[in-house]
């Protein structure tokens, strides 16, 4: 098998490359040729959290894992707080393929998702961009937003103010004015991305206004909430995987309420795949509530693969 170690992605895989095969895969799982395995997650104590994520990929010819977690005191020893590593087998044999690093990669894949779902489901003249959250995840997020749709300025808010600087310093980076805003002033923004570990809603549906699109990424384990769930009633709501948006996603809190039903949410790969409608008017909300799936993993360490044996990078070894 071989090891592409977490020091190589950066040179392996872009943002394009992770949007392309992430794109790919949801497309995949509408046609029902690819399909995610259900989740373990636990907590380790501490806010430490551990877990495995996996799939197969019939179409692309992916069988693979994901472990890893989150671990929050990472952050104070200089590594990042999300943790994982993945492993691909061959889906005929079971043989091990590959070991690749999953930090950059869940971080690609990760951005990848809420960019497919702006791609698909903002309006095409959105022009102001409003950031919840700052921390690690947040500055993939706005990066790859901002390949999106041609947004002109960026209002955030996070509820630790002092991490905002550095997500500043990306708008920057990208040309883009910059605004730390009240929560309420949301309501300016044409998208919003919503990347907090938060454990009770902070954005209120008062705060968005009509046409708006959400991409609420932060909520990937149960008890994890960003939004108000009357704002999931308001919208039409989008997921990576329903049975994933109902159990650990945004949603899980308003199904809980009986505000909507699983079969009010739309697969994203559907409307990838023609099979389902994207927008329908200028004054619709739209919500993707991206929960992380483990074939997006898998199509993105894939996607590293090809691209060290084409250049003769990582480790090959024996198990
Ligand atoms: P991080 O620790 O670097 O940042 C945490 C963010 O949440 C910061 O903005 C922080 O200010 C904010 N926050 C912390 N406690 C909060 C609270 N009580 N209320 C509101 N905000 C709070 O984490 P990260 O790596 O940026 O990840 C952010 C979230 O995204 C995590 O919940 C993580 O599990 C999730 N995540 C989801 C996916 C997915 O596929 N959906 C993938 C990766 C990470």
């Amino acid at each position: 098998m071989l090891i592409v170690p977490e020091k190589f992605i950066a040179d392996l895989v872009s943002a394009e490359d992770a949007f392309a095969a992430v794109e790919a895969t949801f497309a995949a799982m509408a046609r029902e040729e690819a399909c995610n395995f259900p989740v373990v997650r636990e907590a380790l104590g501490e806010g430490r959290q551990y877990g495995f994520k996996s799939g197969l990929d019939r179409a692309g010819g992916m069988l693979g894992v994901k472990a890893g977690g989150y671990f929050p005191g990472n952050a104070g020893k200089g590594i990042p707080n999300h943790q994982s590593t993945v492993y691909l087998f061959d889906p005929d044999t079971g043989r091990p393929t590959a070991m690749v690093g999953g930090n950059l990669l869940t971080a690609l894949r990760t951005a990848a998702a809420s960019a497919i779902s702006i791609d698909r489901l903002a309006r095409r003249d959105a022009k102001v961009l409003g950031m919840v959250g700052a921390g690690h995840q947040a500055a993939f997020q706005l990066r790859a937003a901002a390949r999106a749709r041609g947004f002109e300025k960026v209002i955030a808010w996070n509820l630790h103010p002092e991490m905002l600087a550095k997500l500043g310093e990306v708008a920057a980076e990208l040309g883009l004015p910059f605004e730390a805003v009240p929560l309420e002033r949301m309501v300016e923004a044409d998208v919003i991305v919503t990347i907090t570990s938060s454990p009770a809603a902070t954005l209120m549906a008062a705060h968005v206004a009509p046409g708006t699109h959400l991409a609420c990424m932060g909520t990937d384990t149960r008890g994890k909430q960003e939004v108000e769930p009357a704002l999931l009633a308001r919208a039409r709501v989008f997921t990576d995987e329903v049975a994933q948006s109902v159990t650990i996603g945004e949603a899980q809190h308003a199904v809980a309420a009986g505000l909507i039903a699983a079969g009010d949410i739309t697969p994203i790969g559907a409307v990838i795949a023609g099979l389902a409608e994207a927008r329908m008017s200028k004054d619709e909300i739209t919500l993707f509530d991206g929960t992380g799936v483990g074939l997006q993993d898998l199509a993105v360490a894939g996607a590293a693969v090809r691209r060290a044996k084409e250049r003769g990078l990582g480790e090959k070894v024996e198990v």
